[in-house]
């Protein structure tokens, strides 16, 4: 009875119930923090929320972090189921936004409403062969814009690097030439300020906005698949920089030729000038993106966990990082080095079903480490070059997966005494020689 009494007093003065009311007195930061920790696992609630400090002003909810790195974190896992609690408990207005709790790098004088990202530049561009001609024409468009290639078609999977490197581009042609009109425009938006323009009609001022551009650099362009009236906009706009001499560098998940629902003159204009692609990173590649990647938080990662973290990622770049964020995070909050026993605990939830190493996939790596072929080491050329990797695969079989002499024969197609010869050698070798102990000691932990 209570209860419906004052349900009904509320209805009638329009007032909340006081549950609510109270709830409303709190910072809405309280409320959404406690509603997250019913959500999120312990570990994870823990890690990123427990202890961040927050700021309320007016319909803006800010969450104060403490670097780029925690940032970039939250934004990719956390900020939308964020935003949607921030606007039920505080209402609809509520905009919920990140501030690193330290000064931000300058801005520059990039015309775009998009800003470049100064962390991507060619300095932080780790260079490898999936990504050595990309870059390379990239540099060259950035030293000579509109001279060089015009357009650059740069495409390849997803985080692969290639948003980063158009960034790099803005940011060393402003470099050079502060005064240069460079646009950055991922084309979600030019397809947003499209629509936009054309229900408003303000077509002219769309098509002015793009002319003064001389470095026009369109993310994503594969995303203009089957949109017919950007297309032909998008042609418009292209034409009219092309004929002036200014530069257009262009990204897509596939070449011009695999987007699908594209015309035929769009596409033609694709592959004017040089279209190159970005690959899947090599191992190597990975370890030096995230040594450099740790190095420039001010890191420093042990070699195991290095290899740890590489062979767990299959060959997303983006992933790699956010691996490494949380291993840095995670390691700087609890205070602990990053140890690989601290590194796999930092990661058990990311890494949900550890992967069952196979003897093929050791003899992969071992092959790929020295430079040979899986069948060079299956093979039978007993040369020092070959024998002894292959001597480092057997041993390494047999240490991380423990299969007997006959088994790892049979694999190699070889006596089990020759398998008991093999691992006998390595052991050996391994107590005389430091090196070689260090690198198998990191080969048997990041397999475990
Ligand atoms: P894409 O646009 O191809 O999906 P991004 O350019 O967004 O990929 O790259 C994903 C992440 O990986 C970014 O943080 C980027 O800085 C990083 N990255 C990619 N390639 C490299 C590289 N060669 N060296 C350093 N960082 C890289
Ligand atoms: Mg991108």
């Amino acid at each position: 009875m209570y209860v419906l009494a004052i349900s009904r007093v509320n209805c009638s003065s329009g007032m909340l119930p006081s549950s609510l009311l109270n709830m409303s007195r709190l910072d809405p930061w309280t409320t959404i923090k406690s509603l997250l920790q019913a959500r999120l696992p312990k570990d994870e609630f823990e890690l990123w929320f427990a202890s961040v400090s927050t700021e309320t002003s007016g319909d803006r909810l800010t969450m104060i972090v403490p670097s780029e790195v925690y940032a970039e974190y939250i934004r990719d896992h956390h900020l939308a189921s964020l935003q949607q609690l921030a606007t039920q408990v505080h209402g609809p207005h509520a905009v919920v936004s990140l501030r690193v709790d330290s000064p931000a790098p300058s801005t520059n004088t990039v015309v775009s409403r998009t800003p470049l990202n100064p962390r991507y530049s060619f300095d932080t561009f780790v260079p490898g062969p999936s990504n050595q001609f990309a870059r390379a024409a990239a540099l060259s468009v950035a030293e000579n814009p509109g001279r060089a290639y015009n357009p650059l078609f740069l495409y390849g999977g997803s985080g692969l690097g290639k948003t980063h490197l158009l960034h790099a581009i803005g940011n060393e042609v402003l470099a050079r030439n502060p005064a240069c009109r460079v646009r950055y425009v991922p084309t979600e938006q030019f397809v947003n300020e499209l629509i936009t323009c054309i229900r408003l009609q303000k077509m002219t001022e769309f098509r002015e906005s793009y002319r003064p551009t001389e470095v026009l650099l369109l993310d994503d362009v594969h995303i203009v698949a089957g949109k017919e009236r950007t297309q032909e906009e998008f042609f418009h706009t292209f034409n009219s920089l092309h004929e002036a001499g200014h530069q257009i560098v262009l990204t897509s998940d596939t070449p011009p030729t695999a987007i699908g629902g594209l015309e035929e003159r769009l596409r033609s204009r694709f592959v004017w000038g040089l279209v190159a692609d970005i690959q899947a990173p090599a191992f190597e590649t990975k370890c030096a993106i995230l040594l450099n990647k740790a190095r420039l938080e001010g890191f420093d990662l042990p070699n195991d966990v290095v290899l740890f973290i590489a062979r767990r990622v299959r060959e997303n770049i983006r992933e790699l990082e956010g691996f490494l964020n949380r291993v840095i995070v995670y390691s700087t909050l609890t205070g602990q080095a990053p140890t690989l026993d601290v590194v796999r605990a930092a990661l058990s939830s990311l890494l949900p079903d550890e992967r069952h190493v196979t003897p093929a996939e050791i003899i992969r790596f071992v092959a790929h480490h020295y430079g040979l072929k899986v069948a060079d080491l299956k093979g039978r050329d007993n040369r020092r070059s070959i024998a002894f990797p292959r001597q480092v695969a057997i041993y390494l079989i047999r240490e991380i997966l423990s299969l007997s002499y006959p088994e790892i024969g049979k694999i190699f197609s070889k006596h089990h005494s020759t398998v008991i010869y093999s691992v006998e050698t390595i052991v050996k070798e391994r107590l005389s020689n430091p090196s070689l102990d260090a690198t198998l000691t990191s080969f048997v932990e990041s397999f475990r």
